[in-house]
């Protein structure tokens, strides 16, 4: 699978895996599969750092540690590295024991688990023990596991394709897997119910309290008019408030809340999780909500940006007094102990209504139902008075749609009508060092946004401006961490960038205009054969989207669309 990006190939190799798989530990490969023990939301990390694992490698091999990083520089890959030693060594002795999955996995949880002064010379042990049974190949992957460097390009939807061929015998019946996962976000579970149960088992799949549900995204419209349009004669709008999107999950007194990208962010709002059960009138519930810092004084609601304050180790106590918030009630998603997803958005939220006593800190999204272009108009202004970014609008009659970016809900922002008309979400995939002040560090990023088809990061544009110093260095620490030898073959780009990245950090960009690039790769051949599209005069707005995962970017659909919308407006303006 590491020799190839194709992705029916991959779905191929996976199929044949999966058919081969006992059923007691198809969750565990599928998890071994992503380099994860576990699914991401309950936060194991493994945490093994290369100094460990060459010291490791030296104990299995009885070769020098100075040795094993000679032969790591050479390869530029210490689980290659290791095969190369190992398979030196095999050559004089013999495998006492095979292992076995479920050897490795118990092994990795126990590395994972492990705390404390003792725990670096435990985890030496057990990963040498590893290594001593394995062949050099296995002791590669394993390595790459450990060290996180594991890239073998499989996304979730391949996963989930070649489960439904291998368990249902149709490709058509991801759906139904993409709903279970859509509810759990985890995949292992998914795996191992299509596996014992069948198409059923996946069909009957429920909420389970305290996993988290991936959530329901919004399109975008550009104006009042285009709004009206796609949402029929009645409709609701609510404030888009800008701060950070929690989904809490209530069982009595206990709480525990995830963030957009379903990671655990209890630890930074211990605020919401001693308050939030006390204004819940119900045991069991599924809430989302958005969390927006204020002005104690005025109750005025703050950028995005001062909630970021909370996001450390230490002294969360102080951030909480220093940077108070107010919680945001916008959905419901389950409901003493049953989902509400299949509810219409009017029975969610007068359950919403019904469920959250409001207080100073607990509030229900201002919501308003809209009947005329005048009644949005005046919403939107007030919305922005009120210091939102813009609104939310949703269809009166329908369900929430887990994990699904739709046309139920559109997002309208002011600023849409500024230059391109949009802001975009784009992922880092490279880097350019810079030059005088910038020395030492990227000068110039190279960003890409997503093409849904292919799975993959495809170049747009090379931003160099609207970085302070501080953003500089910022972005510096954050990238450094992300650097990777190859260019990871999700990437498509030409560019000769000084240094790649594994695309993970998206951030905002504005541009005066996008315009056809026969070097950039977005939306390749789909407006002239032989041209991408590539953004004019991109600027870094300021805000780092730590919320998003790559995935979530600003996709080659949104990028065409953007580009015919300004081609319109052109149009329109000549014909003024
Ligand atoms: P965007 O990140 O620009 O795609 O906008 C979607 C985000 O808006 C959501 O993830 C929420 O964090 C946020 N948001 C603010 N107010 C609302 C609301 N009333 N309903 C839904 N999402 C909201």
């Amino acid at each position: 699978m590491e020799s190839t990006s194709k992705r029916l190939e991959l779905t191929q190799h996976l199929v044949e895996l999966f058919e081969n798989t006992p059923q007691d530990v198809i969750s565990k490969i599928v998890y071994l599969l992503q380099g994860k023990i576990r699914p991401d939301f309950e936060g194991i990390e493994l945490g093994v750092a290369e100094k460990l694992a060459i010291r490791a490698i030296s104990k299995s091999s009885g070769l020098t540690t100075k040795k094993i990083e000679e032969e790591y520089r050479k390869t530029g890959d210490l689980g290659q590295a290791a095969t190369i030693i190992l398979e030196q060594k095999t050559q004089t002795t013999f495998l006492v024991e095979n292992i076995t999955i479920e050897r490795v996995y118990e092994t990795l949880f126990k590395i994972a688990r492990l705390e404390g002064s003792r725990s670096q010379d435990m985890k030496m042990k057990y990963i040498s023990s590893l290594l001593n049974d394995a062949t050099p190949v296995e002791a590669s992957f394993i390595l790459k596991i450990l060290l996180g460097t594991l890239r073998l390009g499989v996304a979730e939807n391949t996963v989930m394709d070649a489960l439904a061929i291998a368990y249902t015998g149709s490709k058509e019946n991801r759906k139904a897997l993409e709903h279970a996962y859509n509810v759990s976000s985890d995949l292992g579970k998914v795996a191992e119910t299509v596996a014992s149960k069948g198409i059923k088992g996946v069909e009957d799949f429920e909420i389970i309290l305290f996993n988290p549900i991936r959530p329901m995204l919004a399109d975008r419209v550009k104006s009042e008019r285009e709004a009206i349009e796609k949402m029929g004669d009645e409709f609701a709008a609510e404030y888009k408030l800008d701060g950070e999107r929690v989904q809490i999950h209530v069982d009595g007194e206990k709480a525990v809340l995830f963030s957009r990208s379903l990671e655990n962010i209890s630890k930074y709002y211990p605020d919401i999780i001693e308050k939030i059960p006390k204004s819940v009138l119900s045991d069991q519930v599924i809430l989302e909500a958005e969390a927006v810092a204020i002005n104690e004084n005025t109750g005025e609601f703050l950028p995005f940006q001062e909630l970021m304050h909370r996001r450390r180790k230490y002294k969360i106590e102080k951030a909480v007094s220093q940077y108070p918030i107010t919680v945001n009630f916008f959905d419901i998603l389950f409901y003493n102990g049953k989902s509400c997803l299949d509810v219409e958005y009017q029975e969610r939220r007068k359950m919403l209504e019904k469920t959250v006593k409001e207080d100073e800190y607990s509030k229900h999204v201002p919501m308003k139902l809209i009947k005329s272009e005048n009644d949005l108009e005046d919403f939107l202004e007030n919305s922005i008075n009120s210091g939102c970014e813009g609104v939310m609008l949703k269809m009166l009659d329908k369900p929430y749609q887990a994990g699904a970016r739709g046309s139920f809900w559109l997002k309208l922002k002011r600023e849409y009508r500024n230059e391109l008309g949009d802001s975009l979400d784009l992922v880092v995939i490279g880097a350019f060092f810079g030059k005088g002040r910038r020395t030492g560090l990227y000068g110039t990023l190279l960003l890409a946004s997503y093409d849904e088809d292919t799975d993959t990061f495809t170049s747009i544009c090379k931003v160099g401006t609207g970085f302070t110093d501080e953003y500089l260095d910022q972005l510096y620490q954050i990238l450094s961490s992300k650097v990777t030898i190859k260019k990871n073959p999700r990437i498509n780009s030409e560019m000769e960038a000084d240094v790649w990245f594994e695309p993970e950090l998206v951030i905002e960009i504005v541009a005066t205009e996008i315009t056809l690039s026969p070097i950039h790769k977005a939306a390749m051949d789909e407006i002239r054969k032989g041209s991408g599209l590539a953004l004019r005069f991109p600027k870094f707005t300021g805000k780092i989207r730590f919320e998003k995962f790559a995935e979530d970017a600003s996709t080659n659909e949104e990028v065409i669309n953007l580009y015919k919308g300004q081609k319109k407006m052109a149009h329109d303006k000549n014909l003024m």
